[in-house]
């Protein structure tokens, strides 16, 4: 769940998780290495893919001296290097006019759904790495990775053979206790272990972690979780109550 984060352009999702819309710079437009259109806003309120979580999705809408509006999708958000790319759903034409558009202020607006699905899911998964600690009394080792999709969040270790289906059902019964009592969350910049090192807190228990999270357990609501061993891998899925389907 560690990050590097090497981006200079600011990144409002730290800052300002429940942001959805803002107003921001179009800085340029490019394709990547596979000929991918990108752009490039400053700042920017899109979470590039890391840490397990996905890139964020959403678009843009430009100022348009000939017609009212116009819409441009971003397909997902990506940090290459000290830029963090935002894929754009738009066809050569599409490309060519937007290049021209470099420098102007746009209107950026997430698909919030899967952020806020994302920032739930994610803090989840951190809080049944801690249950789980507190319920078998082990140390668990941080999960080797922690990728989460549009409906699913999971936590991969090293087998645990601790670990059972029983275990798990006690932990989740003790997570969604936890959750709908209200615990506060926070993200934390720690500067003193290098620049943009950030943890996640909640109660007495921290996870370095540079993702987006909820800011209170009770926005969690319900989990269901499933335990699956695979290729000596333990893995902890989760899923939300309202995204059970
Ligand atoms: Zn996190």
């Amino acid at each position: 769940m560690r990050f590097k984060n090497m981006n200079k352009v600011p990144g409002l999702y730290h800052t300002a998780p429940y942001l959805s819309q803002t107003q921001t710079r179009l800085l340029h437009v490019n394709l990547d290495e596979s000929n991918s259109p990108y752009c490039v806003l400053s700042p920017t309120i899109f979470y590039p893919q890391g840490g397990g979580q996905l890139g964020d999705r959403g678009y843009l809408v430009l100022p348009d001296m000939l017609t009212s509006q116009q819409k441009i999708g971003v397909l997902t958000t990506k940090r290459k290097d000290e830029e963090i790319r935002h894929y754009l759903d738009i066809n050569e034409i599409g490309f060519d006019l937007l290049k021209k558009q470099a420098g102007q202020q746009v209107t950026a607006i997430l698909d919030w759904d899967l952020r806020y699905h994302q920032m739930r899911i994610h803090s989840a998964v951190h809080l049944i790495h801690c249950i789980l600690e507190q319920v078998t009394g082990h140390s668990i080792p941080y999960p080797v990775r922690s990728p989460l999709n549009d409906e699913s969040g999971e936590n991969h270790y090293q087998l645990l053979d601790y670990i059972d289906k029983d275990i798990l059902e006690k932990a989740t019964t003790e997570l969604n206790e936890f959750c709908s009592s209200g615990h506060e969350i926070q993200t934390v910049n720690v500067p003193e272990q290098g620049n943009n090192f950030r943890i996640w807190k909640c109660g007495r228990w921290s996870i370095p972690c540079g993702g987006t999270h909820v800011k209170d357990t009770k926005e969690i609501g319900m989990i269901f979780s499933t335990l699956k061993i695979k290729k000596n891998m333990t893995r902890i899925a989760l899923r939300l109550s309202d995204n059970s389907g």
